[in-house]
């Protein structure tokens, strides 16, 4: 059975920020957008080990619509350092405002859990924190070290906030080496302003490059969403950009409004066009791009790092 969810209907008011905006109609998805409902027994028993480490996951806070998919193979994405955050992106579920101090335990519980679960890769996200002064590196990389030490064999992509004037915090997180570095640009540029106000474009891109820049063997990646009013000719654009930033993988896939005061869907993007999308990508230069409606940065996260891996390995031979 297939069903579209809606997990956003959360009684505390997660967006005082967005208290005061005016409603946006939500509009009905397309066919093409339908999810598995969340009700198998993989499901439950990766919510009861979340919950028994009390860990918080961006699939239940960004109200993923993948959960009941991801969730059921044990696919859980970790969002470390509280589930509050300092910035206010237009588009996303994530609550905002005044966080919680870092919980020294969590590395470790991250780290059980992803034995637990008998993880072979996970992915690990956090909240923005502007408000530390290293935007949480050094917890970031607290939190790779300690699943290294735990589970050596699995391994490890981060997908980090964009530590914004943190002079030195990239440099910690690059230092603990995690398999794959995601930052996601989110939108095409001319979006920030209404769509991410707190971030800057070029910040974003040169912060990947700047990973590739102090371990090439560390693979980048960075995702967008579209549906957000962005020009086809704006896409072409940022790909180039993340490919003069030597970004090996991006992701593309469809906004969904996650309530009325968040930012309007501006349309509907057609399964061709997202193939369209991939196309053009593969050709600009990418190791891997993935581009479907339901495309998520963390969506079959440990599939896809086997394919760029084996993509690396194949161009490294023919360069050969
Ligand atoms: S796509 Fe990512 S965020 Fe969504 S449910 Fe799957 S692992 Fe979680």
């Amino acid at each position: 059975m297939v069903t579209v969810l809606d997990l956003n209907d959360r009684p505390r008011t997660r967006h005082p920020e967005k208290a005061h905006r005016p409603d946006q109609e939500v509009l009905r998805k397309p066919d093409w957008i339908r999810v598995k409902a969340p009700v198998s027994r993989g499901y439950q028993e990766t919510r009861e080990i979340v919950k028994s480490h009390k860990l918080v996951t961006v699939c239940e806070e960004a109200g993923c619509p993948n959960i009941g998919e991801c969730w059921e193979k044990k696919h859980a994405t970790f969002m470390i350092m509280g589930e509050i955050c300092t910035r206010a992106c237009a588009f996303c579920n994530v609550a905002t405002g005044i966080p919680t101090p870092l919980d020294p335990n969590e590395p470790e519980s991250v780290a059980k859990a992803v034995a637990q679960m008998g993880l072979t890769h996970v992915v690990i996200t956090s909240v923005d924190r502007d408000d530390l002064a290293d935007g949480g590196a050094q917890h970031f990389a607290e939190v790779i070290h300690a699943i290294r030490r735990l589970t050596p064999q699995t391994t490890i992509e981060i997908l980090t906030p964009d530590f914004l004037r943190k002079e030195g915090a990239l440099e910690i997180v690059v230092a603990a080496r995690p398999d794959v570095f995601n930052h996601n640009l989110e939108t095409v540029p001319s979006n920030y302003l209404t769509v991410r106000p707190g971030a800057r474009y070029f910040h974003s891109i040169r912060l990947l490059q700047r990973v590739k820049e102090l371990d090439p063997s560390i693979f980048t990646k960075s995702g967008i969403m579209v549906g957000l009013g962005e020009e086809r000719n704006e896409v072409l654009q940022l790909m180039d950009d993340l490919r003069t930033a030597n970004v090996d993988f991006m992701t593309i896939g469809q906004y969904l409004q996650p309530s009325k005061k968040h930012h309007p869907v501006k349309q509907f993007v057609t399964p061709d066009e997202f193939a369209s999308y991939a196309t053009v990508g593969k050709t600009k230069g990418f190791l891997l791009v993935a581009s479907s409606p339901l495309t998520r940065s963390s969506h079959h996260a440990g599939d896809d790092f086997a394919k760029l891996r084996a993509a690396r390995e194949a161009r490294l031979a023919k360069s050969a």
